[in-house]
């Protein structure tokens, strides 16, 4: 008996819709250009936003770790998983960030679904933006809380949610928003969000995936981009961007820190990150604090690379940050696109579209990264000039 048989189903009616999603294989470190399926491709789709993930301080920090500490945690972090890189690592994310405490947990993804459901309960509401992350979504479909999502970056009817929710007499309130918008690379207006925040007694939760090592000072993150500081209650973040390794964290107050410790399900019964990822981890930070160089060439890259997009006639959306979305519209228009780029000019940019965007917004999303070089650049805009005039979009 064939009990999965409606799987192969489902997937063909994706592949007929262009809707399939062919998966890469990457072969060897990450860097500007990787080998991909057997060929060496410009890199335009990492979230290695500084080129720390095949850095040397990294690895070197990682093979130490790994002589002093092995390979794996033992446990969860409760029992028997915590070793002194994993306070290190907290104590030097809490400087960082300019708060008074961090808890290490095993990814951005966990850390969402991890603290979300810690901090609010039934006599609760979640008032969440319309385009937050998947795992801000799940993380607020776990919490017994009440929800509400408001309109994407819309602060009147935030505003309105607010309203709604105390008159209901809601106990506690929290606000949450991604704080760059991944697929479009919009930021929160945060400023704004913390100040009718404060008018309803509301905590402020901000995911600064793609804002940390990119925004603010030497890559502090999105609060500090908008000199927020003390201001918003919670900040959640990756070590799998910017930071170039892998991991997640929340940021805040020394009593939240706590209590997540104490109740945050993923640091109760989820293994702790391994001491090599750890160490990197730390490297990376310290390399932040050490310099802006990287940083600096980052945003350079981004500007250069969309002043060429754009003056060759590409769409490249809303974007204030380095992803660039080069919008196409059509989901077969982006898979095809995508697929000719790699095929033909050795170019590794993914194609995203539904559902992670909605339908008739496919786009081919770049990642710009401090790794590249201005040739790199110059080659990866050819490239989509070339395709783009066979395909008719500019
Ligand atoms: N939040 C946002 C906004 C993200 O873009 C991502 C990664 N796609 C995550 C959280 C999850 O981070 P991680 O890869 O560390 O699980």
């Amino acid at each position: 008996m064939d009990k999965t048989g409606f799987l192969g189903e489902q997937v063909e009616e994706l592949q007929a819709g262009g809707l399939y999603n062919t998966i890469r294989h990457i072969e060897g470190p990450q860097g500007s250009w990787l080998m991909v399926d057997g060929q060496r491709v410009l890199n335009f789709c990492s979230n290695n936003y500084l080129g720390l993930a095949n850095h040397p301080r990294l690895i070197e920090a990682a093979k130490t770790a790994l002589d002093r500490y092995g390979v794996g945690p033992g446990a969860v972090r409760t029992i028997a998983g915590t070793m002194t890189i994993h306070d290190e690592l907290e104590a030097k994310l809490a400087a960082f960030k300019g708060v008074e405490a961090a808890i290490s947990l095993q990814s951005g993804f966990v850390a969402n679904t991890g603290v979300i459901p810690a901090l609010v309960d039934q006599e609760d509401v979640i008032i969440t933006d319309a385009l937050n992350h998947a795992s801000i979504i799940d993380g607020v479909r776990l919490a017994k809380a009440g929800r509400k999502i408001y309109a994407h970056a819309d602060v009147s009817d935030l505003r309105d949610k607010l309203g709604e929710a105390r008159a209901d007499g809601a106990r506690r309130i929290l606000i949450i928003t991604d704080g760059v918008f991944s697929m479009d690379g919009d930021i929160a207006p945060l400023d704004r969000i913390a100040d009718t925040a404060d008018e309803f007694e509301a905590m402020v939760m901000v995911d600064d995936a793609h804002g940390e090592g990119v925004l603010g000072r030497g890559g502090r993150g999105i609060v500090d981009y908008f000199g927020l500081h003390g201001r918003i209650e919670i900040e959640v973040g990756t070590m799998s961007k910017a930071f170039g390794v892998m991991g997640g964290y929340v940021a805040g107050s020394r009593a939240m820190i706590d209590w997540l410790q104490q109740r945050a399900r993923p640091f109760l019964f989820s293994s702790a990150v391994t001491p090599p990822d750890v160490a990197a981890c730390i490297a990376s930070v310290e390399i932040l604090q050490d310099s802006t160089e990287l940083v600096d060439r980052l945003w350079a890259n981004s500007r250069l690379f969309k002043a060429m997009m754009s003056s060759a006639g590409f769409d490249i959306g809303r974007s204030e940050t380095p992803i660039t979305p080069v919008m196409l519209g059509d989901e077969r228009v982006a898979r095809e696109f995508s697929r000719r780029l790699f095929d033909e000019e050795a170019v590794f940019a993914q194609a995203i579209a539904y559902p992670t965007v909605q339908l008739g917004t496919a786009r081919i999303r770049v990642m710009i990264s401090a790794a590249h070089s201005e040739d790199d650049l110059k080659y990866g805009t050819a490239a989509f000039v070339k395709i783009g005039k066979d395909l008719g979009v500019v």
